[in-house]
């Protein structure tokens, strides 16, 4: 009985974490939800929420404790400007966060435990040109992660499996390609490309000037996978007995230049775009989802147009609130 369990989410102050604990609360669980921060766009619905630093040993041995499930998504992360520049930082306090928060799960007894990996753990020498071959589980190895924040995915991959099989915990790994949604960060320099693209296409229909920067040429190219759905398919994934790691993600795969056209069309807002330099990532990626068929008989269904459109709503309502407040709306 779901509501007899109790929920642990790490990471519950950011994007993915605080929709989780609506989403687990829905579902009739208890939850917990530990972060640093409170969640910035809403108020959590989660029956205790713990303001703690889960690089510390004995803040996650807090956090653990007496709970049946951990979903871990607290990370020190970010969209490619952040990730692609603070490699120490990051290397070092998601080391940290994620030994420590299994360790501690273990002790305290946890049943399941889910990571949250990403496509970054996937090698660059397979994702070279914009017209990839989508990526299999399988392709991870001989590896050559994305930056150190796909070493350390890789290697908190690892320590699950073989705390699967040290000491029979029910882990989970998921792999996600690009989440989006409302709620999330979109500004600042943590944002990703949809929620920077959205920002700047608000931009362009309050300032009345069209011109939009895309880092690179915009023809590198990526999936991108709604947050319902990405719910869904943890949710899913943790009901499952499956424990080697998997992709979550869409399979249509687009350029950045056809995301930021998607995000015009729905704004209803003509834009220029303008080329510069900017980190890119890795040319072309994409899930196969061959497997997360085949385990959980269901893959993402929300249409990138129609996600991108509630999100736009979402974010030009950011903008408009904290800088054009004044201004009259447009029609
Ligand atoms: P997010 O940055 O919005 O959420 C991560 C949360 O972790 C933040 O609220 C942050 O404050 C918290 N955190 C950071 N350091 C902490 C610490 N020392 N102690 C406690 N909490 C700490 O990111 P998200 O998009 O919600 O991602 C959730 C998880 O999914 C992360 O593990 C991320 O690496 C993974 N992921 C996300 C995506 C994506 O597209 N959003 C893609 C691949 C993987």
């Amino acid at each position: 009985m779901p509501s007899e369990q109790r929920v642990l989410v790490t990471g519950a102050g950011g994007f993915i974490g605080h929709h989780l604990v609506s989403y687990l609360k829905k579902k009739g669980y208890w939850v917990r939800g530990v972060d640093i921060k409170m969640p910035e766009f809403g108020e959590t619905e989660a029956d205790e929420f713990e303001l703690l630093d889960l690089r510390r040993w004995d803040n996650c041995l807090q956090a653990t404790r007496g709970v049946d499930q951990v979903y871990a998504l607290a990370a020190d992360m970010g969209g490619m400007g952040f990730i692609s520049k603070y490699h120490a930082q990051i290397l070092h306090n998601n080391i940290l966060i994620n030994t420590h928060t299994l360790e501690a799960a273990r002790l305290n007894g946890v049943k399941k435990y889910l990571y949250t990996s990403s496509a970054c753990v996937y090698p660059e020498y397979k994702q070279t040109d914009a017209d990839v071959k989508p990526l299999k589980e399988e392709d991870v190895f001989p590896a050559q992660p994305q930056d150190a924040y796909g070493w350390e995915k890789l290697v908190t991959e690892q320590m699950c499996l073989h705390y699967h099989d040290a000491y029979g915990m029910d882990t989970r790994i998921v792999r996600f390609h690009n989440i989006f949604g409302p709620l999330g960060t979109w500004e600042g320099g943590r944002e990703k490309a949809p929620a920077a693209l959205c920002r700047k296409v608000a931009f362009a229909r309050f300032t009345g000037d069209p011109v939009i920067e895309i880092w690179g040429d915009g023809e590198q190219t990526r999936s991108f996978c709604h947050v319902d759905d990405c719910l869904e398919g943890i949710y899913r994934l943790m009901q499952s007995d499956f424990h080697d790691p998997i992709n979550l993600g869409q399979d249509r795969m687009v350029t950045i230049n056809q995301l930021a056209d998607i995000i015009a069309e729905a704004a209803g807002v003509e834009i220029e775009k303008k080329h510069v330099e900017g980190p890119q990532g890795v040319r072309g990626r994409n899930s196969d989802n061959t497997l997360l068929r085949e385990v959980l008989g269901w893959e993402p269904e929300i249409s990138l147009e129609e996600g991108l459109a509630e999100t736009y709503r979402w974010i030009e309502a950011q903008v408009r609130e904290k800088y054009f407040a004044d201004e009259p709306v447009a029609a």
